[in-house]
């Protein structure tokens, strides 16, 4: 009785319960055309077809094309198998091992393709998780085991009908994402779908829907318990997604606990006060992810771990060791704790040369400035000490003057590392004539 009246009462709720019921939805309903399409995805499908196996484009693509998003990419469930697939196209190969998939290239692109998932059993451990999952079966099998219903829409590019089992254009055209089946029971067997409702709501800027959010807290725990390369994977997938803020407010609505993955972590922790540097990194990532820029993974886990690092940073001096090799020190302790959080070592050399080199943007006189400028980490590390001054935590005067020193021509950097030098020689000479005299020391066989 109680459940009933709260889930009147409580926002987001479905309706009605939901029967899976197939739906065809024609050209003329949803507008989307087979033009659509990349050239690699409409070519697999047709392939396929022609080799007499039914293909369509599924997932990510249908939905963000129905809501005018670019897709990022394309993937294709068929009911041939793996090897079928595999032979068909020369250029391709099977991965995965949970899940067998076949990557397929055309051109520079390459385009998944799965093999409709079986509704029979599938290999769980003791906390229900799915450990292997190789069971063939029907599209509409196939459907019950995706994970939302708006990623469980399969388009035909020949017919050009969208196939619908869960009410996911529905769902879509109402902007809330909906688990299909039993939402509990869903992220037991695989608790990183929880990731991926906090991803697909920040950035669609879906309401996830009462049942679906329900479980969410009771099972979040969970996912430490999943590899660690592969939540690495996800959290990468949230930060650029081009919508890394409404993200990282979802992990709080969502009631994700803080203690899931150390990177998640330093991100919960830092959002909660918009001015710091990680929040600005996120936007800035956001902004150039938004207009196509390129973005650098290195630099923005660097900015996502600088208030951690300068917690042991400052830790150290404090403890008395000189400012350069204190860094050096927490940075070697923070990367090594970084080895076990799946993150690739490319990415962990970026961090530590764009740490390293901070403390070298403070000598702005001789030769130093035209050593580090001609450095190949200076533009990173330079954007990196901007982001700080402009969140308190580096000089603002000389962040300027970096700025003004990295655009000037030869001539004028010589000047102004000269006068930087005149000033600290003056700066010098003022403070020695400013000290006491010192007093002349008494004979020391006088004093005992
Ligand atoms: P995008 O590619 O935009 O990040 P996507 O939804 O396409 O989002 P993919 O990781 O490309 O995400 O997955 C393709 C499709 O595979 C999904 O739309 C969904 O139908 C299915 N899928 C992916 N991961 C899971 C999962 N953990 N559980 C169930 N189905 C999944
Ligand atoms: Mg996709």
């Amino acid at each position: 009785m109680l459940k009933k009246w709260l889930h009147k009462v409580l926002p987001g709720k479905s309706a009605k319960p939901r029967r899976a019921q197939k739906q065809v939805i024609p050209f003329s309903e949803h507008r989307i055309g087979a033009d659509m399409l990349s050239f690699a995805a409409e070519k697999v499908v047709r392939r396929l077809h022609n080799q007499g196996f039914e293909a369509y484009v599924v997932g990510g693509a249908v939905r963000d094309l129905l809501l005018g998003i670019e897709p990022k990419d394309f993937d294709i469930a068929t009911n041939a198998t793996p090897e079928q697939v595999r032979k068909i196209f020369r250029r391709s190969r099977i991965i995965g091992r949970r899940f067998q998939i076949v990557h397929v290239m055309v051109g520079p692109e390459t385009i998944e393709v799965t093999t409709f998932r079986g509704g029979g059993k599938v290999q769980q451990n003791e906390h229900g998780r799915i450990m292997k999952d190789n069971v063939y079966g029907s599209m509409a099998e196939d459907a019950m085991r995706r994970d939302f219903t708006c990623n469980a829409l399969y388009y035909d590019p020949i017919t050009q009908h969208i196939i619908d089992f869960h009410h996911g254009l529905a769902d879509i055209q109402a902007r809330q994402l909906v688990m299909i089946g039993n939402t509990a029971e869903r992220y037991q067997e695989d608790p990183v779908r929880i990731l991926r409702a906090v991803r697909l709501s920040g950035k669609l800027g879906f309401e996830v829907e009462y049942e679906t959010a329900a479980p969410i807290t009771a099972y979040a725990g969970r996912l430490k318990l999943e590899p660690v390369a592969r939540l690495f994977d996800e959290i990468m997938k949230l930060l650029f997604s081009g919508h890394a803020v409404q993200c990282l407010a979802q992990l709080d609505k969502l009631g994700i606990p803080d203690n899931i993955h150390p990177i998640l972590t330093a991100l919960q922790h830092a959002v909660a006060d918009s001015d710091n540097i990680v929040s600005l990194a996120l936007r800035n990532t956001d902004e150039r992810l938004r207009a196509d820029k390129s973005v650098s993974v290195g630099f923005v886990l660097a900015a996502a771990m600088w208030p951690r690092l300068n917690e042991i940073w400052q830790h150290n001096t404090a403890q008395g060791i000189r400012p350069v090799p204190a860094l050096t020190q927490a940075i070697n302790e923070l990367l090594d704790a970084e080895k076990g959080w799946g993150v690739p070592q490319r990415f962990s050399a970026t961090m530590r040369e764009i740490w390293q080199l901070q403390p070298q943007f403070e000598n702005i006189k001789g030769a130093r400035p035209h050593r580090l400028i001609a450095q190949q980490r200076f533009r990173a590390a330079y954007d990196f000490m901007l982001l700080r001054a402009e969140t308190g935590n580096a000089d603002k005067v000389l962040a300027r003057w970096w700025t003004t020193f990295q655009s000037a021509d030869d001539e004028t950097r010589l000047q102004m590392t000269a006068a930087a030098q005149n000033n600290h020689n003056n700066g010098e000479a003022k403070r020695k004539r400013r000290r006491k005299p010192r007093k002349k020391k008494e004979n020391p066989q006088d004093a005992v």
